[in-house]
């Protein structure tokens, strides 16, 4: 196996995934599956940030849509990306493999709050830190607390782990002869409003300078294989 690319990485999972095959909430058996993924990943020599989202549980918008308020609604899915990190968290665990759970949105009796020195320090001792709660802020999606915590803590790519595997001109699920990007930059993602992340955490990435590398997470081994460039993948990096 060729060495890993990266050093340290944001993987950013969305709350999709951890469905598995249900329609809705949280399947443990396809969690720890995922976990054995993070697992043989971290076990390239990584050191590993890893966002989730909670749009198997809640999504503000969706609330907001039903005339929910939407802040309360944001502060719902904010709670549900909690729960999904306490899952994986649990099913890291359960594979040997040392956690911190971080929330933006302090909770003393369940996690420990966000703070960048703590984290980094945990990332050194070999640890992987989740990051939940997203930004900690309504009107944020997790892919944009993803792309702000992936620069902070200074990761070399952001992983957009999905059940797609790449960036297609079209959509794939809608038009098979979509065509996918092996690499594409920022600017093209934003200016065609290609669904990769939103554009608030693409703009993030891109002045920062951290590659996006979109892969399907279904697919078994798929992380470590993308990790040493040889997975199916889509890189969106600088525009030039
Ligand atoms: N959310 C928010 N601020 C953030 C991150 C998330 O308000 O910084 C809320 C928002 O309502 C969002 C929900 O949490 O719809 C779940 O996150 P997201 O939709 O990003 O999850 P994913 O699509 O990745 O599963």
């Amino acid at each position: 196996m060729t060495s890993p690319k990266y050093q340290r990485i944001l993987l950013k999972l969305s709350g999709e995934v951890l469905m598995g095959g249900q329609n809705f909430g949280i399947d443990p058996l396809y969690v720890a599956r995922l976990a054995e993924e993070v697992k043989a990943a971290k076990e390239t020599g990584l050191e590993m940030c890893l966002v989730i989202g909670g749009g198997n549980i809640f999504r503000g918008i969706s609330g907001a849509a039903k005339g929910l308020d939407r802040t309360t609604g944001d502060y719902m899915g904010m709670l549900a990306t909690v729960m999904n990190a306490l899952a994986m968290q649990n099913a890291l665990e359960q594979l040997g493999v040392e956690t911190r759970v971080q929330s933006a949105i302090p909770m003393a009796s369940i996690c420990e709050p966000y703070i960048r020195r703590r984290a980094e320090r945990h990332l050194e001792k070999g640890r992987i830190v989740i990051f939940a709660a997203g930004t900690g802020n309504p009107f944020f999606t997790t892919d944009t607390g993803a792309a702000l915590r992936a620069a902070e803590m200074n990761c070399d790519a952001l992983l957009k782990g999905t059940s797609v595997d790449g960036v297609y001109d079209r959509d794939p699920k809608l038009f098979p002869k979509a065509n996918r990007f092996d690499t594409i930059s920022y600017g093209r993602v934003l200016a065609d409003d290609l669904k990769v992340m939103d554009a608030t955490a693409v703009a993030l990435c891109r002045e920062n300078a951290i590659p996006i590398v979109v892969f399907s997470i279904r697919e078994r081994g798929n992380l470590a294989r993308v990790l040493t460039g040889q997975g199916v993948q889509t890189v969106v990096n600088s525009d030039e």
